[in-house]
């Protein structure tokens, strides 16, 4: 057994049963984070895009190791400052409302990316209501198509997301009669879930190229890309992910050849910071055979945990035995079988795993899903059917002691 299944069992051992919370390992987080902004090459920059999980106690962990936060939704901005009244925070999304505009401002925000024409109108006139000039990004939808296959496309293709490569002229003629926004560069977040460091690098390198095209064209004097964030979490084979090392040193001599000496690159990621600190853990409750195939029942579900059927995978996980049993009658066990790891809701798509090979499985054992530090609670819809909530608990080790802090939910 390691370390970590040694705490997850005392956790289960002090709280009420049957088991089931969130379990967040900080200094996993702190050293995970640190190693990634600490590689980063000069001119380059990591902000958190924080609706990957905005939990308080993530957000403060490494609120102190990135360079600022991307947020989404006024709600978001609030999340920020409340954790750090300085820290850089830049504002997107599609669908600004004027009062969220406006707050963003009055909150100082660093940047607002600019995802429509009439938005950019908008923020001119609203900015020049407050007497204040607002530094811009456009964000782009690229024509694409671009490198290989990512799980998610934001841009390449018809979404909702940026303005369209097309219409740069008319938004160039438009920014002509601007005098309350100030263009800093593009924002461009194309892809979600990329996996592959090289392919990875020529996406920049594209973004590179673009941005210097349109600062010759239109005379621009611009200073920032943002290249979003996207870098993904395999999680199908937990063991080979994202090769870091190797896709910043590729960067280093993108940065030193392809990016002009005035500018920076912006990254915003939220998954591959987040993912790995996570850990969703679930006591099963029943195993049953139905129509041939095995299913095993556990507290909790998709209404915590909506990751694998928004991306209608298998998510990995590993069986922790638990040895107590407290029935008097005997404790049912499959050995050498294939599972379907299911929650308590009352519909079919309640799946988190499918057909997965086990060795052994009982009654009362805990499930542990792996990576699910972002995208996970954060996305899921907690209150269909009712069920309780689970517990969250944040771990960090002080003088080689372990503490658990349990959020209280309001
Ligand atoms: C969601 C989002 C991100 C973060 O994406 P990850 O895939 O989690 O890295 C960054 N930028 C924008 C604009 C986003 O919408």
């Amino acid at each position: 057994m390691n370390k970590w299944e040694e705490k997850i069992l005392r956790l289960k051992q002090e709280h009420e049963q049957p088991f089931c919370a969130y379990i967040y390992d900080l200094d996993h987080l702190n050293d995970h984070v640190s190693q990634i902004v600490s590689q980063l090459p000069e001119r380059s920059e990591m902000y958190y895009a924080m609706k990957a999980n905005s939990e308080r106690p993530i957000l403060e962990e490494i609120a102190p190791l990135v360079h600022g936060f991307e947020v989404a939704s006024i709600g978001e901005v609030r999340k920020a400052r409340e954790v750090d009244p300085q820290i850089p925070v830049i504002f997107g999304g599609p669908g600004k409302t004027d009062e969220e505009i406006l707050e963003a401002i009055r909150s100082r925000v660093s940047l607002i990316h600019v995802e429509s024409i009439h938005e950019l109108r908008r923020i001119e006139y609203l900015a020049g209501q407050l007497r204040v000039t607002v530094p811009i990004l456009l964000r782009i939808n690229l024509s694409g198509p671009f490198p290989d296959a990512a799980t998610l496309h934001m841009a390449g293709r018809p979404t909702q997301f940026g303005i369209d490569e097309k219409e740069i002229p008319m938004v160039m003629e438009q920014l002509g009669k601007c005098e309350h926004v100030n263009l800093e560069g593009f924002h461009f977040h194309s892809i979600s879930n990329h996996l592959n460091e090289f392919n990875h690098i020529r996406l920049l390198n594209t973004y590179i190229e673009k941005a210097k095209q349109w600062a010759n064209q239109y005379g621009l004097t611009i200073s920032r890309i943002n290249a979003g964030g996207g870098i993904g979490v395999n999680y199908q084979d937990l063991s080979r992910q994202f090769h870091w090392p190797t896709f910043v040193s590729e960067l280093r001599e993108l940065l030193r050849k392809e990016l002009p000496e005035t500018w920076t690159l912006m990254f915003e990621c939220g998954r591959y910071l987040t993912a790995s600190c996570g850990y969703y853990v679930c006591e099963v409750l029943d195993l049953k055979e139905n129509h041939g195939e095995k299913y095993a029942i556990v507290r909790g579900g998709t209404h915590h945990f909506r990751l694998p059927v928004s991306w209608n995978h298998s998510h990995p996980f590993r069986i922790l035995p638990v040895d107590e049993w407290k029935y008097p009658f005997q404790r049912k066990k499959w050995e050498d079988c294939e599972i379907t790891v299911v929650g308590q809701l009352c519909t079919p798509k309640d799946v988190m795993a499918r057909q997965v090979p086990v060795e052994e499985l009982r009654i009362g054992d805990l499930i542990v899903f792996q990576y699910t530090g972002a995208y996970s609670w954060s996305i899921s819809h907690h209150d269909f059917l009712s069920h309780p909530h689970p517990a969250h608990f944040y771990l960090r080790e002080i003088d080689h002691q372990w503490r658990a802090e349990r959020k209280v939910e309001s």
